[in-house]
């Protein structure tokens, strides 16, 4: 697998109740559970998602303040090839089952987060045509 472009979406486990500096929208407090955040990367999804999952970096995205917790783990990576960006498609549609972080990741468009809290994992089979992205985690 190389160079993929497309959207993807991180899993993400908060294991303990924790209260984050998320770059500009300050203080966030999160509750243990599973988060989805999705982003979309047109330069190469593996690349990017081996750059979230790396915790010595420089913090850029509000999500690397987030994954920078030692509470914090992503369990799972999925994706979705396409040309043009879906990232906002795809945060509609976890928008239907999953509660937004206001603000989170969504500085650039109109979504009300690009972060979920979801209660539900089984949903995210709803949305179609997503696929483990594996090889990160061999
Ligand atoms: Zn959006």
């Amino acid at each position: 697998m190389s160079n993929i472009k497309g959207s993807y979406i991180l899993v993400i486990s908060v294991k303990k109740p924790i209260e984050k500096k998320i770059g500009s929208l300050g203080f966030i407090s999160f509750s243990p559970g599973i988060y989805l955040y999705v982003g979309s990367a047109m330069n190469g999804i593996e690349q990017r998602v081996s750059r979230h999952l790396r915790k010595k970096k420089k913090k850029f995205w509000h999500i690397d303040y987030l994954l920078d917790d030692r509470n914090v783990e992503v369990i799972e990576v999925l994706y979705k090839e396409s040309k043009k960006k879906e990232e906002c498609i795809i945060s509609r549609k976890i928008s239907e089952f999953g509660i937004p972080i206001n603000g989170f990741g969504s500085s650039d468009c109109k979504c009300k987060g690009h972060l979920y809290r979801i209660k539900n994992i089984k949903k995210l089979k709803d949305i179609k045509g997503l696929q483990k992205l594996r090889d990160v985690f061999t």
